[in-house]
């Protein structure tokens, strides 16, 4: 692998800076220098490659295929879009599935990295410990008890890919679940109708993420601020917001950021159309029908997005008008705290995997580097 050395950007820095300085990438990783091919990349930005950590598919796959093929189809659209470290996520399924599909991520990960195709940096399992009252799009024919058991032996099948699960924390088990697992792996409050006080037990026993803050749970209500009145109290808590265009109102999603400053995670929450035109598709074993930038179930509700975490970001700034290093943290470096890669994922600082975009002032992609190599 040879190196090279970028210059004149005006490179992201982790505190969420700009800095204008050389950006050198060697052997995959970001180094201090390195003597090699240079590209000038005066009047551009350099941004560490995006970091989802919930999506479910795209271009007519999903993580849930459980196929080795489906994952390939993820990671390499996902980095076309800028989007190199993926943690993506399952659906409300039976043990013996989601064990397929954890089998599928541990062989994919023991023959990587794989050309062209982002990193899979985990998988986020967003069901099945869930409440039958706020399934969304998922499947409530297998919701079933929080079972840390049940968790472990999914989690050995994948190697211990698994850094997030769903929980919600007002049923019967969810609290006996956090206190055995909140040390390996981050529960995320969500698909819930937990009250304040549910929730903020919750966050006392350990859970440290809220799935897609604001859907598939109850709105802030000025007597029961809920799940978004609870995560707010709670420093160590950091927020999932789907910033489509769809899921939350622009406001929704400014508010977002003002109430929890630097504990924003954007995620796309995509399903399998994303990248494909318009017509009938599935999610969990269902019916989706997707018209623009909107899919829905047959009954309406709303069934994940059609869009990828770079136009996420895009709207986010053009549309919400959220400060630009706001929502490239948003991106980049708090979601890959939140499943604990950032030593090597989501900043550019000396030792992170060379996984670097060039990007106009209009966020128009110019260059991919992944892992160090300039894709196509
Ligand atoms: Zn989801």
């Amino acid at each position: 692998m040879g190196a090279v050395r970028i210059t004149r950007a005006r490179v992201f820095e982790a505190d969420g800076t700009f800095t204008e300085r050389d950006l050198c990438l060697q052997d995959g990783h970001i180094v201090a220098e390195a003597a090699g091919d240079t590209v000038d990349a005066r009047g551009l930005m350099a941004i560490p490659g995006l970091v989802d950590v919930h999506f479910h598919g795209c271009m007519g796959q999903d993580m849930c295929n459980g196929t080795e093929e489906a994952i390939r189809t993820l990671a390499s659209y996902e980095a076309s879009r800028g989007v190199l470290a993926i943690c993506p996520a399952t659906m409300t399924y039976p043990e013996e599935k989601l064990n397929a599909i954890a089998d599928a991520a541990a062989a994919w990960v023991a023959t990587g990295p794989h050309k062209d195709c982002a990193d899979l940096v985990g998988i986020n399992m967003e069901g099945p410990f869930i409440s039958p009252n706020r399934v969304g799009a998922q499947n409530p024919a297998y919701v079933q008890r929080p079972d840390a058991a049940m968790f472990r032996r999914v989690q050995a099948r994948s190697g211990g890919l698994f850094k997030l699960v769903t929980l919600a924390p007002e049923v019967d088990g969810a609290l006996e679940f956090v206190d055995e697992l909140a040390g390996e792996v981050g529960v995320s409050v969500g698909h819930t109708c937990a009250t304040y006080k549910q929730a903020a037990t919750a966050f006392e026993h350990g859970a440290r993420q809220v799935t897609h803050m604001w859907n598939a749970q109850p709105p802030l209500h000025h007597r029961d601020p809920a799940v978004v009145g609870a995560a707010s109290d709670y420093d160590h808590v950091r927020v999932e917001i789907i910033c489509d265009g769809i899921h939350l109102h622009p406001a929704t999603v400014r508010i977002a950021f003002k109430l929890f400053a630097g504990r924003v995670i954007m995620i796309a929450d995509s399903m399998e159309a994303t990248g494909l035109a318009d017509g009938e598709y599935a999610l969990g074993g269902q019916k989706v029908i997707v018209r623009g930038n909107l899919a829905t179930l047959e009954s309406g509700t709303i069934a994940g997005s059609v869009t990828n975490l770079f136009d996420c970001l895009r709207w986010a700034v053009h549309k919400a008008k959220i400060p630009l290093a706001d929502a490239l943290l948003a991106c980049t470096l708090t979601p890959a705290q939140a499943i604990g890669v950032d030593n090597s994922y989501g900043s550019l600082d000396t030792g992170c995997v060379a996984n670097v975009v060039l990007v106009d002032d209009n966020l128009d992609i110019h260059a991919i580097y992944l892992r160090g190599e300039r894709l196509d």
